[in-house]
């Protein structure tokens, strides 16, 4: 046995999981002001999710991570 994990929240199930095995996916939330005036208002905000292996599994997480990066690797400018 190692020393101390930190110890992160999966936010799916709320489980404690060791911060290594802990799968992190930011996602982009963004916010569109419907107000019809010439200042067109955006809000751009960023979510770091933390979710346990099982969650991620469940959700597909790692897929969206794999397509993310060869979208990523496409598009380099
Ligand atoms: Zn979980």
């Amino acid at each position: 046995m190692r020393g101390k994990e930190t110890l992160v929240t999966c936010d799916s199930c709320g489980r404690k999981v060791p911060r290594n095995k802990a799968v992190v996916y930011e996602k982009g939330v963004g916010y569109n002001t419907e107000l019809k005036t010439a200042n067109d208002v955006r809000f751009f905000q960023r979510m770091k999710m933390t979710y346990c292996i099982s969650c991620a599994k469940h959700r597909g997480i790692f897929e969206r991570l794999k397509r993310r990066s060869i979208e990523r690797s496409k598009r380099e400018y």
